[in-house]
């Protein structure tokens, strides 16, 4: 098989009525992929996990429980969860395919958010919890990997009562692949917490990360990470307005019992500037069967999987003159309007042979103290993060948009997010003489965008 073939070779594989593509993300449990729904045509977003992690430790109720009521509760800022499948061995969840990436992206070239910014993802991820909150459904497991934009740069929430798994302390650390940096003092002391407080807790981390573009609590040992955790010793940047510090202060309280809640948050000062409350929609009567069948385990029910080999041809497109013109790293033009793809900072452009891009990528992990798997133009570098026994991975994939121009796409497999951006940008650095770049003298990628799309 020629190299070109292999680039191309595609799996398509049918799911009941989806038709399940490429993957766009993966988590510690799930790999997610993008399908299509063929009755309707409706792209979705499906979340894949082995039956055994998410039925353990007779969470089932619970996580039935929650999985039901997230599938009739509607809000604009969390990520909409369309029905459950299951085969013997894994549980399907469909949900809203998201394409605006995930929040964190926006900081990578800036390094922070402005305030304004800030307040308006903060208002509108309150919002989102507040509305679950209210329906008895927490989240558990909020970070920056569950903050997904839309189009048009509003907030979805994802992964709202799929962690139903109350892991605690030890448990927690294993399970979190040792990223525990948004998990509420009362949570690593495992001593059963209260849904609300903690996830109050982790919108403070978040908020104090997307405005300082560093972690309030960051240690590179776990003891004394739990004890500035437990303790809440933190310190804002000067840049921090006296009122954002406040607000921080009073949910970055290591008591749960005194934390602020809910409707403190919202009668905050800084809380209340420029505050648009979103409007939960209108629920509709939704069928629960197939919640049912899933948990219940009910063997008939079982979707038909069927998977078939084909060969497709490159990509598409006249990408080439698109991306001279746009310059080699503003991708966003190209392959963001893909409806496959999510749009991502981490991607760059190369116009060598993918075999000599993938070498490269070893050679420079290996350097980096990374281990490489390559399969199918497809590796996975894994490592140590920079907490002590936590794990760190990346999948690094690569495709063909047109002879001889390759994009190369990076995500996240294990670790935290702000460490994950750090190593793609040293990535970067080490691989600049594969990166392609547009020659000087081009046009600015914004300028070019006003004037052509
Ligand atoms: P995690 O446990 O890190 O949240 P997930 O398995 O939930 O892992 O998701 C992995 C990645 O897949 C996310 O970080 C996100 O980039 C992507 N993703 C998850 N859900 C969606 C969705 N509905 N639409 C688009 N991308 C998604
Ligand atoms: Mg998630």
């Amino acid at each position: 098989m020629d190299q070109k073939k292999r680039i191309t070779t595609k799996k398509t594989r049918k799911l009941g009525k989806y038709e399940v593509g490429r993957t766009i993300g993966e988590g510690s449990f799930a790999k997610v992929k993008f399908a299509r729904n063929t009755d309707t045509g409706e792209n979705v977003a499906i979340k894949i996990m082995a039956k055994s992690t998410i039925l353990k430790n007779k969470m089932a109720d619970q996580i039935k429980r929650e999985i039901s009521i997230m599938k009739i509760v509607r809000h604009p800022n969390m990520v909409r969860l369309y029905e459950v499948l299951a085969s013997p061995s894994k549980i399907y969840i469909v949900l809203e395919f998201v394409t605006g990436g995930e929040l964190f992206d926006r900081i990578v070239h800036k390094g922070r958010l402005e305030e304004s910014e800030a307040r308006k993802y903060f208002q509108q991820l309150i919002d989102a919890i507040a509305h679950c909150h209210c329906k008895g459904v927490y989240h558990r497991d909020l970070k920056p990997e569950n903050l997904l934009l839309d189009n048009n740069g509003n907030l979805k929430v994802s992964d709202f009562g799929l962690s139903a798994l109350p892991e605690q302390g030890v448990e927690l650390l294993r399970t979190t692949c040792g990223t525990p940096n948004y998990a509420a003092p009362e949570v690593l002391n495992g001593q059963g917490y209260d849904g609300s407080a903690a996830d109050i807790w982790s919108c403070g981390v978040i908020l104090f990360v997307i405005m300082a573009g560093f972690l309030p609590f960051s240690e590179t040992d776990l003891p004394s990470l739990y004890r500035k955790i437990s303790a809440a010793e933190f310190s804002c940047p000067q840049w921090f307005s006296a009122d954002v510090k406040s607000l921080i202060q009073r949910i970055l309280d290591p008591n749960p019992n005194t934390r602020i809640q809910i409707q403190g948050i919202r009668k905050h000062s800084w809380f209340r500037i420029n505050y648009m409350p979103t409007r939960a929609k209108e629920e509709e009567e939704v069928n629960l069967d197939d919640v049912r069948a899933v948990f219940d385990g009910i063997e008939g029910s079982y979707v038909a999987e069927n998977i078939e080999r084909r060969y497709e041809g490159p990509l598409m497109m006249n990408a080439f003159e698109m991306i001279t013109l746009s310059q080699g790293l503003n991708l966003s033009a190209l392959f963001d309007r893909r409806q496959d793809f999510v749009k991502r900072q981490t991607r760059f452009v190369s116009r060598r042979e993918p075999s000599v891009i993938i070498a490269n990528i070893e050679a420079v992990a290996t350097s980096m103290g990374f281990r490489a798997h390559t399969r199918n133009f497809k590796t996975r570098l894994e490592g140590l993060s920079s907490i002590k026994a936590g794990q760190f991975a990346v999948v690094i994939e690569v495709y063909e948009v047109a002879p001889s121009l390759f994009m190369v796409d990076v995500r996240k497999a294990a670790g935290e997010t702000l460490e994950y951006h750090k190593f793609y940008k040293k990535l970067c650095e080490k691989l600049e003489n594969i990166i392609w770049r547009a020659t000087e003298g081009m046009p600015k990628p914004e300028l070019f965008r006003t004037i052509t799309f």
